[in-house]
């Protein structure tokens, strides 16, 4: 008896991803990572310990063309399916995880699939930002900051800054400041909070264990040797981990924040500190923003090959301000869903003229991100703003997708009581069979002490659920956007609103009943925890792989066009976290390969597999 594979032809109408035929006989001779970004994430000689069975991607390497000593310390003899071979043909005729709503397609074939959902960001951009002369107040570049893009809250920071340096009105960018080279090629808060930042990327390290692997691994061979990468995307902790590694891997990187609050300034501090031109402080104005992006492009006797963006900021300030840039170009690396769907944008209209790799839908990026972040992250979140107990408490998620999985798993696990509410029969059966009450939400809203919202909708919560809330009753949002809950209907004379923590708010209706409003209905764990490093630390390796593969492929291996990272890859990726765990990774034995009709290095599964 054999086991039929299905090839990816077949999953083509699964509207997971469009995918070019490719079965897993097929894949083989199209195996071929470029050798500097194979050997990069090579295990150590000799490392690791002996006995264990080492993770599959990390067994010796087979002989063949890539042999020699890069491709010896390759994973699965270096063999990583290109990206090319799994680009989507027509992202606009597939299935995105769009989360902010959307409508189906009826393909040619009558196929129905979801259309891009409507995306609140347009490709829009405000030409006159580049007069940077203009200094509104301080005040004033916080209302100017409410028309910036929510860029990329799909790639999560952390959000807490352990120096509150807000009693400093003076703006960096009128400061002059030095690092101890004597650098002032750089714009952070305050470069003396460099030493505390430094302790924060130390942490970090601890739990990136694939990029400080990769660090180590790849030094001798420095695969990103010229590589001039300019990045934009949250500056935590985590990110610095990954600058210093692909500045250890050779690159030079130049660096803004996607975020207008997310940096963290004693990281920033720290990475000018050790050389890095970072144009970033927590708090910037809309006119900053664009200020750093324009101070990392925009520079004499430099001009970036790579880009590394998170929502798409800095891809579309070089289109508009400096188009020319692009003929040095190698690649765009991207990380949100916004990003990625303003490339697809692009590349529909035939303007996108570098190839790109989106990063967000890679199996490693929205598994881990969106479930374990959360499920984590949840908890912490809601201690921190209240100090509750959750025992005993009731809850409601509205959503049983990734995020709301993971919130409910926490919640549960608490020994709360929740209830689920969903639009789709298949998620609401999987919230039943785990255990969980489906529910609509008015149904238990005067009862539940907690509203959490997890559906990349609009208008979830309304002021109508609003208002039938139960005295203390604690409302919140996980979800990309501030949407999901009503809130400006809750600013209404009548009803009195009192700051009680920061990121806390009471709102009070005339009876005296409050309600606790987290973030004013922003995402909860970015704006108000930490998210694990582990999961960043996946992502970030998944990023460093692409801005290695793109820099290093050969010309022609990628047409102006968005691709996804190779299943391959994303194995691999997470095969580099396995040891952390002390996990040992069972190898297909001959065998049982060939009854699979695998490849016993992978990849494991055909593309449409859902996990
Ligand atoms: P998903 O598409 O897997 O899940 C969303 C679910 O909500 C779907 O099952 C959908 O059917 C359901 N839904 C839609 N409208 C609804 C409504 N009116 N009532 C009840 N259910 C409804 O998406 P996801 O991966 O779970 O992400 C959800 C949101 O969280 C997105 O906006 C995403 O960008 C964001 N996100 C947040 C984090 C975080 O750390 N907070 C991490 C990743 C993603």
């Amino acid at each position: 008896m054999s086991v039929q594979v299905v090839s990816a032809a077949a999953a083509a109408k699964v509207p997971e991803v469009e995918l070019k035929d490719l079965s897993p006989s097929e894949v083989e001779p199209q195996l071929g990572l470029s050798t500097a970004a194979v050997s990069a994430m090579a295990p150590p000689a000799g490392g690791g310990d002996p006995e264990a069975p080492a993770p599959a991607a990390e067994r010796p390497p087979a002989r063949g063309p890539g042999s020699g000593p890069a491709a010896a310390l390759s994973p699965a003899a270096g063999k990583v399916p290109q990206a090319s071979a799994m680009k989507r043909s027509d992202p606009h005729h597939q299935h995105q995880r769009h989360r902010d709503g959307g409508e189906a397609l009826v393909s040619p074939d009558g196929t129905v699939t979801e259309a891009p959902r409507t995306v609140k960001k347009q490709i829009q951009f405000a030409d006159q930002k580049q007069e940077f002369n203009k200094r509104p107040t301080k005040i004033g570049r916080r209302s100017l900051s409410r028309s910036i893009s929510q860029s990329s809250t799909d790639s999560y920071s952390s959000a807490a800054s352990y120096t509150d340096s807000s009693d400093d009105e003076t703006s960096p960018r009128d400061k002059q400041q030095k690092n101890s080279k004597g650098s002032s090629d750089f714009c952070v808060k305050n470069i003396k909070q460099a030493e505390f930042g430094r302790r924060e990327i130390e942490i970090a390290e601890q739990e990136m264990p694939a990029l400080m692997a990769l660090r180590k691994r790849a030094q001798g061979e420095k695969p990103l040797a010229g590589a001039k990468i300019v990045g934009c995307t949250h500056i935590t902790a985590q990110t610095a981990v990954l600058m210093e590694t692909l500045g250890a891997l050779g690159a030079q990187c130049r660096w803004a924040a996607c975020n207008i609050y997310s940096t963290l300034n004693e990281v920033a501090a720290a990475l000018a500190e050790s050389g890095f031109p970072v144009f970033a402080w927590k708090g910037e104005s809309e006119d900053d923003f664009w200020w750093c992006i324009d101070r990392c492009v925009n520079v004499e006797g430099w001009q970036p090959n790579m880009i590394l963006d998170d929502g798409g900021d800095l891809t579309h300030w070089i289109y508009k301000k400096y188009p020319n840039m692009f003929k040095k170009i190698k690649g765009i690396v991207e990380e949100s869903v916004t990003g990625v769907h303003r490339l697809y944008q692009l590349s529909k209209a035939g303007k996108l003229c570098v190839p790109a790799m989106n990063v967000n839908d890679s199996v490693t990026k929205q598994k881990f991100d969106n479930l374990y972040c959360c499920r984590e992250s949840i908890l912490d979140g809601l201690k921190r703003t209240t100090d509750m107990m959750f025992g005993g408490k009731q809850v409601v998620v509205c959503g049983y997708g990734e995020v709301g999985k993971g919130c409910c798993a926490a919640l549960k696990a608490m020994g709360s009581i929740v209830y689920v509410t969903e639009i789709d029969p298949i998620c609401a059966l999987q919230a039943c069979m785990d255990g969980f009450r489906l529910v609509k939400l008015n149904e238990v809203i005067r009862q539940v002490d907690i509203v959490i919202t997890c559906t990349g909708n609009k208008n979830v919560v309304t002021r109508e659920h609003l208002d039938r809330m139960k005295n203390s009753c604690i409302v919140c949002n996980m979800g990309h956007s501030n949407t999901e809950i009503d809130v400006a209907s809750l600013r209404t004379p009548e009803l009195t609103w009192e700051r009680v923590r920061s990121q806390v708010d009471h709102v009070i209706w005339p009876d005296g009943k409050r309600i606790v409003l987290l973030a004013e209905g922003r995402l909860l764990n970015l704006s108000c925890s930490t998210v694990p490093t582990f999961v960043l630390s996946i992502t970030a390796t998944t990023q460093a792989l692409a801005l290695i593969e793109l820099y290093n492929a050969p010309e022609g291996r990628y047409k102006q066009d968005v691709y996804l990272l190779p299943k391959k890859m994303d194995e691999y990726v997470a095969s580099l976290h396995l040891p952390t765990f002390d996990a040992h990774l069972t190898e297909l034995t001959d065998e049982q390969a060939k009854y699979l009709g695998l490849n016993k290095n992978g990849p494991f599964k055909p593309n449409y597999y859902r996990y």
